[in-house]
């Protein structure tokens, strides 16, 4: 999720514009100005509906930041680290780079949001009266459909779903009165996944009556859907992996290739014996790189004898190295950002083992039946 526009920071949090926000924006301002405005107040012309379905669209886009910045905030405030926000389609997603450590911090954050919404609702409101009969009626106008749409922020992001504000309410709650945290997610996720197939349900139904706006319901319920669905995988996978070492997990049998060997003897000794798609290769016990079989097939036949295996193996990187004493949950995250499928580890400038995504899993399969029984 790195491609956007980067805006700023306020409070030390990044602030990143989706580019998907953009569309949404002109969607909005259009729909604003040729369909919501020229319904309610049939007396303005064209170009005060064109300014009104702009300056609306870019003030809600402002008012999901300053819901998004009240979660960020308080959950600073509260010390659940919060260093960005992207903000796309309709709310924004704040990267906790940690999880609330009890529920009631999980609540407080969650309510943050809302209530800024809440306060943004009441104050368009009161200013929409004030302003009524006093400036030009289209102010008047603006102001109103901002306190609408942000009750209507409140409303949606309150619907009792992960990772919706009202599934993390739902979630904390759950989790004050049980004390599991997983099944507490469990159940806000599912919530989340079922208020995701109303919608596409709900969408479909209008899209066959011949109404396009169903494409909207059923846009934000696949969204919903995949977003319930891996936050709920990420906490499973945070928990499974709470506390493990690389070392816990690393294979310490290796079978490595010297630097010095010909590609030839490399597939005889090693590729045909092991089956591996990959060895990693050493120099007087040092780890110098990794000889992958897709590296030998673009050579010659003729060339094997010849060619060593230095020549031909990709270098080892700072980032394909870790020590055994490494949290798992770091060599996985570093694995699927490299698309990897091991790290080699290394103590004191030896190779001492490679952990690979398949130990990981195993791992967490293995924890996972620890819990069904
Ligand atoms: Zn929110």
């Amino acid at each position: 999720m790195s491609r956007g526009l980067r805006v700023g920071s306020i409070f030390g949090i990044k602030i990143t514009i989706d580019y998907t926000w953009f569309i949404v924006l002109v969607f909005f301002a259009w729909s604003l100005a040729f369909g919501y405005f020229p319904a309610k107040y049939p007396d303005f012309d064209k170009a005060a509906y064109m300014f009104m379905g702009l300056v609306s669209a870019v003030l809600l886009f402002a008012c999901v930041l300053i819901h998004e910045i009240s979660h960020s905030y308080v959950s600073n405030a509260l010390g659940v680290r919060v260093s960005e926000i992207t903000l796309f389609i309709f709310g924004g997603v704040a990267h906790l780079s940690e999880e609330p450590q009890d529920p009631v911090t999980e609540l407080k954050i969650a309510l943050a949001g809302p209530l800024a919404s809440v306060v943004l609702a009441a104050v368009f409101w009161f200013a929409a009266g004030i302003a009524n009969g006093v400036v030009n009626p289209l102010i008047t106008a603006i102001l109103s459909y901002l306190s609408m749409i942000n009750v209507v922020l409140v409303v949606f992001n309150m619907i009792p779903g992960f990772p919706l504000d009202g599934g993390r309410v739902l979630r904390a709650l759950w989790w004050l009165k049980s004390g599991n945290l997983a099944r507490a997610t469990a159940i806000a996720s599912g919530v989340g996944r079922g208020f995701a197939y109303l919608l596409i349900l709900l969408g479909a139904l209008q899209v066959l009556r011949g109404n396009i706006s169903g494409l909207w319901s059923i846009f934000i319920g696949v969204f919903l859907k995949q977003a319930a669905g891996s936050s709920y995988e990420q906490l499973i996978i945070k928990q499974a992996l709470e506390g493990v070492k690389v070392r816990d997990l690393m294979s310490k049998d290796i079978v490595t290739i010297d630097e010095g060997v010909s590609v030839a003897d490399a597939v005889d000794g090693y590729f045909l014996k092991h089956h591996y798609t990959s060895f990693p290769v050493v120099s007087f016990g040092r780890p110098t790189g990794l000889l992958f079989f897709a590296s030998i097939r673009g050579l010659q036949k003729e060339e094997w004898p010849i060619k060593r295996v230095a020549e031909v193996m990709t270098r080892l990187e700072p980032a394909d190295m870790l020590g055994p004493e490494s949290a798992a949950i770091d060599a996985l995250v570093r694995m699927f950002n490299k698309g990897a499928g091991r790290l080699i580890v290394v103590e004191s400038g030896r190779l001492v083992g490679v952990v690979s995504r398949r130990d990981i899993m195993k791992l967490m399969e293995f924890k996972a039946g620890l819990r069904g029984m």
